[in-house]
Order: C-alpha cells, then structure tokens, then sequence
C-alpha cells in the first residue's frame, strides 16, 4: 500500500530519489567509528540488507575523511556525510558520498569572524562539485543562537523554523535545489508542529523526517511514532530516520522501526496513535538519550542509559527529564534543556543540573551521585507529581 504524498520536488541522493511522490525513503547512521573501515562498511551493509536506502557516516577529521574514501570503495550504498561542526572538511569528503548533511547551529563553532553565508556558499560549491545533495539538518539542541534571540519564548519552534527558511532562501539564491530540510526535536509534539509549519511555508521542500534523541527502544520508538505517525498520515515527509540508543549490532533496529511505521501508516492504523500535537500533557520522567555515532568514545555509553533507565524507576511518577549523550562534543549543548544531564568521555561521565556543571565521576560512581541529585531535585518543590487519572 502507498502512502499519499505531499509533491515536493525531487532530490536525488545517488541512486536513491527522494521527492516528487517516490516512496518513503528509511536511513540510518553509522555508530561505529568511521576510521575502523571493516566495522563500518559492515554496519552500512547490514543497514542496507535491513531496508535503510540510505545511510550516514561522520566525519571528524582527516582519518575520517580517508577511511570515508576506502568505504567509498567496498559499498555502492548511498551515503550520506555528517558534518557535524567540521563544514571546512565538505570539500574533502563530497566526492566519497551522495549527500552532505549539515547543522546551521553548527556553522556558529569555528571562524566567527566569517558569516554563516559565506561557509554555506562553501559548503554548497563543494556539494555541486562532488555530484552531492545537502540536507539542512535543523535541531532543537543546537539552534542558531542568532535566531533563538529573535524568540523571546524559551520554548518556541519559531527559531527552528526561522533558521530552516533562512537557509533555503540561501540556497535557492545560489541557485542550488537539490536539498532537503530536517526539523528535529527530542519531543515528538515539537517535531509535529515544527514540521507541519514548515511544509505548509515550503510545500515544496522534500522534509527528512526524525525525532532527535529518541532513546532506547520500545520508548524510542513509540516517541518516533507518536511523531512520525500524523505527519505522514498527512502526507508530510519523503524521508526518515528511528535514532535509537542501542549497541552496534542491533542497529538495524532503526530500520525495522522506520519500515514498520510507514507499513502502519499504509495500512490506515496510525489514526490509533496520538496525535502529538494534541496528546497527554502529563508525561513523568523522560529519559532522552543520542543514537549513539562515531563519537562515542566509551561504548558503556549504551549500557550506562539502560541502567539510568532502570536506577529510575522508583521516580516514574515526576515530570523529570534526564539526558544522556555519548560524547563529550554535543553533551554539553545537548543536555541543556535538560534538568539533569550527563555525558560520557573515555574515563569519565559529567553530570549537570540543568545548564550547571556538578562534576565529573567514573563509569561506577555515576549511577548513585545521579540518584542522589534526582532525590534533591524532588525533595525541592520544582516538580510537582503526577498523579494517576482517577
Ligand atoms: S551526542 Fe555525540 S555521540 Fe551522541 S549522536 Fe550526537 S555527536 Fe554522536
């Protein structure tokens, strides 16, 4: 069964096209670290064979951008490249891939002196060169800090949606048509609204569809839903990714989730889901937690979310949210929203209260200080808990 599409125009992304009424496209990324070329080129193929028609790879630095040649070379799989803040490497790698993804909050982090245009031009002649498409990849943890001070409402979409627009006004200038946008959010309710704005603004922009920091499955994967689920149901999306919090070799996951999805959504049974926009308010505590990518510097990072989410427990019942990121580059800015948050290094995990710093600990000493500053942060008053319907 079909899915009725929105027309939005079409971007090829190496053999694959997106757009235009072609079929869902479910992608997937790379957890393993991009310079162990065996490992990775493997988890692309799995990917693949699971039903992922594309699949992205980062990219840190110059080893990266080598191995990214040699995965090149053993995979026809189209990949996609996560710049993450390094757009100066977009030269380097786009003639290895399909498409280049690249964060607007992120052009922020290197040459401040340099405005965000003129790296964007930069990044754009290297993706034309290379034969690549783009994806403006806009998230809630990294917004454009010019945009989020046009936006005096903390939580509003308004930046996200502003900083989306202002690039493909940029990018039509140039000139350069091939892009597609994401507007992730690590609340589905957010992804909802902030996705069903833009399309109704750039209806014919094709949108990768996604919810940021999902978590572990099955919670990750009913958050994606409640997200994912209207959106295509009003046929808004040409593209998706499941980011889930889980080991290297159940990674394949994602692509079940996303394929299992769209069949709900073919078949007519997302209308059981919530509508995220609408759904219950009252939601205890919420563990949010990144997918995981080449950044990982102590694999404990998974298992460290599993036992957050089994330590806990006891305190369901309060409208907490705890975050928790695997790498030390994104877990600062990551967590911000947070009110506790950690993040994993090779040796040591740090923990904050909401934007401060408390310390850092080991893999073993992480779990019961955590405890102790949720305890501290229910015996205050801040939250209020949630007691069961009647
Ligand atoms: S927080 Fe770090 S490890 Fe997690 S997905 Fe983002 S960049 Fe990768």
């Amino acid at each position: 069964m079909r899915i009725e599409r929105k027309p939005t125009r079409l971007v090829r992304i190496g053999s694959i096209a997106i757009g235009d009424g072609r079929p869902v496209v479910v992608q997937s990324m790379c957890a393993t670290r991009t310079t162990d070329v065996e490992a990775t080129t493997g988890q692309i193929e799995r990917l693949a064979a699971a039903g992922a028609g594309i699949v992205r790879v980062a990219v840190d630095h110059a080893a990266d951008v080598a191995a990214l040649a040699r995965i090149r070379a053993r995979t026809e799989v189209a990949l996609s490249v996560d710049l993450q803040e390094n757009y100066r490497l977009a030269a380097d790698v786009a003639r290895w891939v399909d498409k280049i993804r690249y964060n607007p909050g992120h052009l922020h982090h290197h040459e401040p002196e340099t405005p965000w245009q003129d790296k964007v031009r930069r990044l754009i002649d290297a993706a034309a060169s290379g034969d690549c498409a783009v994806r403006v990849g806009v998230n809630c943890g990294s917004v454009d800090p010019a945009q989020k001070a046009k936006f005096p409402d903390a939580d509003s979409i308004g930046p996200m949606i502003a900083s989306a627009l202002e690039h493909c006004e940029l990018l039509d200038s140039i000139g350069f048509t091939r892009y597609c946008v994401s507007l992730k959010d690590s609340d589905p309710r957010r992804v909802v609204a902030a996705n069903r704005r833009f399309a109704a603004q750039r209806p014919d922009i094709p949108l990768h569809l996604g919810v940021t920091e999902a978590g572990m499955p099955p919670e990750g994967i009913f958050k994606t839903r409640r997200a994912l689920g209207p959106l295509l149901s009003e046929g808004i999306g040409d593209t998706l990714r499941v980011s889930l919090t889980v080991p290297n070799d159940r990674k394949q996951e994602e692509v079940e989730a996303g394929l299992q999805i769209l069949a709900d959504v073919a078949a007519g049974r997302a209308s059981a889901w919530d509508d995220a926009e609408t759904a219950d308010e009252r939601r205890g505590l919420e563990i949010i937690s990144c997918p995981s990518c080449s950044r990982v510097e102590n694999e404990q990072f998974v298992e460290l979310a599993a036992q957050i989410r089994q330590m806990t427990q006891y305190a369901a019942q309060w409208p907490v949210t705890i975050a928790v990121m695997g790498c030390r580059v994104n877990g600062p800015g990551e967590t911000d929203h947070a009110d506790l948050g950690v993040w994993c290094g090779p040796k040591h995990v740090r923990l904050k209260r909401g934007t401060e710093p408390v310390g850092s600990f080991g893999y073993d000493e992480i779990l019961p200080r955590l405890k102790l500053e949720l305890d501290w942060l229910i015996a205050s008053g801040a939250k209020q808990k949630i007691e069961p319907r009647p």
